[in-house]
């Protein structure tokens, strides 16, 4: 059977002739066949979605809500078996396959009570007889276009808050979780949300740039590349009445100061480069490390990384699973040569797991280790500047105060996340200060965001509308509502009300 799209309540194979299969990256095995999304069914979705608004609009933020705490409750009862279907189409290891499951009802548990919460501001006047206020109204169609390295939580970033607030949604799921995808469109069927309030198109980046082409879009929300969010990013601001949220990768960086406590630098070092095989855009590829400590961090990175477990990513015992697909594989390798050639060292180089590291079963897998490397920092280095997206990780050494190592951690033209370790609040207080990321950590990993905090990343790695809890910002329009409770109008600034003719 091939999979369908879910538009105006309806399953529909749409209008284009092509399928895609969505693969399991750590045995190349098909998990299923999907329906290609064309800009013809994103235009039908539209149309449903911009139908469906003004009804949806005119319930409350609590009914609207409920919808959403059937599917909080689907995701908690399903959580062993839809964390294994994460795991299973996009390689992340059981662990994270559950915990993106988790983020997700998390999200919805976040939007759906914020339902009941006080919202808007009531704003003093200068005149006693106004009183003042700020109201939010929802912007209209929000169109979301996820990635598929967190393929059910970020769905539910964009979406949840979305729909809680009043908008009506088209999502392109990403090609590669499919499934994913599937999956939640039919939560969303079984909610009985009404006809076009939810709406999926399956397919490529030509169905995404569909959807951020359509005049019917008010907003567009968007997590993926640097690349393609530039890209959205500018098409959008020729629009005026459009705005885009777009989450950017990183080339994101953790600061081993002098004062560091080393088995939390090591421990820390470890889960952000190594995690999710390094495809977070919240990843870090850069250690800037102390002089004074680096050789011993450097023997104890090292180790781990020589030994860190590739695997099965269903097996409990497994620390990275595959990488997503054989063209990112390629483009690991190609930025692992890149790095040969600029770095002074090749300390870790698993680019190509032995035989015996690749479990039965899963030599169509696309297997890729972690690779780690020391060079002299060089501003110039392309390997410590652009995003790799893979378990690729520099060891910087420097020398001076906490200002030299943010200096070196903020040269990069990312700024998504970092931490710093050390046990002197001086320094983690100058990072806190300094260092241009989004999400900052002190002896932590730079991973691991919580639903209930901004999430948004500046430089090159965000626009400034940051998701999770605060993509509230971006799906919905601020009013600044004034009301008079008084017979005569009276205006701020001392500015006359008197209407003066030529009979005065
Ligand atoms: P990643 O590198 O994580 O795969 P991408 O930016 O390539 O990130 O993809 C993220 C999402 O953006 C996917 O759903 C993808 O299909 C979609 N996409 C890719 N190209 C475009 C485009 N030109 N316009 C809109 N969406 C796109």
């Amino acid at each position: 059977m091939t999979y369908q799209h879910y538009i105006d309540g309806e399953w529909v194979d749409g209008h284009g002739t092509e399928t895609f299969e969505s693969e399991n990256p750590a045995t190349g095995e098909t998990l299923g066949e999907f329906h290609r999304g064309t800009e013809a069914d994103v235009r039908e979705a539209t149309a449903a979605a911009d139908e469906a608004f003004e009804e949806w609009r005119e319930l409350s933020h609590i009914d609207r809500a409920e919808y959403l705490w059937d599917i909080y409750h689907e995701l908690k009862e399903r959580h062993e078996e839809l964390g294994e279907v994460v795991t299973k189409e996009c390689g992340k290891e059981i662990s994270e396959g559950k915990a993106d499951v988790t983020e997700a009802w998390h999200m919805v548990e976040w939007a759906a009570g914020d339902a009941r919460h006080p919202k808007g501001d009531v704003v003093p006047s200068e005149i006693p007889s106004k009183d003042a206020y700020m109201r939010r109204k929802p912007r209209g169609v929000v169109g979301c276009i996820t990635p598929w390295n967190f393929p059910v939580a970020i769905p539910f970033w964009h979406m949840a808050v979305s729909l809680v607030e009043g908008n009506t949604v088209v999502w392109k799921p990403a090609e590669q979780t499919p499934w994913c995808g599937q999956i939640i469109a039919e939560m969303f069927e079984e909610s009985g949300i009404p006809d076009g309030v939810f709406n999926m198109v399956q397919g490529y980046g030509d169905a995404g740039a569909a959807v951020v082409d359509d005049d019917r879009v008010d907003t567009v929300l968007f997590t993926g590349s640097a690349e393609v969010g530039h890209e959205i990013a500018s098409e959008v601001a020729s629009d005026p009445g459009k705005l885009a949220a777009c989450e950017m990768g990183g080339k994101n960086g953790i600061v081993v100061t002098e004062e560091a406590d080393l088995d939390v630098a090591v421990h820390s070092a470890v889960m952000s480069s190594f995690k999710t095989t390094g495809q977070r855009c919240v990843s870090s590829e850069r250690l800037v490390v102390h002089e004074d400590v680096y050789d011993e961090f450097k023997e104890r990175f090292v180790e781990v990384a020589e030994k860190v477990a590739v695997g099965d990513p269903l097996d409990e015992d497994t620390f990275m699973g595959p990488a997503i697909e054989a063209e990112h594989v390629e483009k690991i390798r190609e930025y692992n040569d890149l790095a040969r050639e600029e770095a002074t060292n090749v300390l870790v180089d698993r680019t190509e797991l032995g035989d015996e590291e690749i479990p039965d079963g899963h030599e169509d897998g696309h297997w890729v280790g972690p690779f780690v490397y020391e060079v002299d920092y060089d501003p110039d280095l392309r390997s410590i500047k652009e995003e790799v997206f893979g378990p690729h990780v520099a060891l910087i050494e420097y020398s001076g105060d906490i200002e030299r190592a943010v200096e070196i951690h903020n040269d990069t033209p990312y700024g998504l996340a970092g931490a710093v370790i050390s046990e002197d609040y001086r320094q983690i207080n100058y990072y806190r200060d300094h260092a241009e990321v989004g999400l900052a950590y002190g002896n932590l990993p730079c991973i691991g965001a919580e639903v209930q905090l901004p999430f948004g990343g500046v430089k090159k790695s965000g626009n400034g509308y940051p998701s999770a809890r605060e993509v509230i910002e971006a799906v919905t329009e601020r009013t600044a509502w004034t009301l008079n409770n008084s017979k005569d109008i009276e205006m701020a600034q001392g500015l006359s009300a008197d209407i003066k003719t030529e009979d005065d």
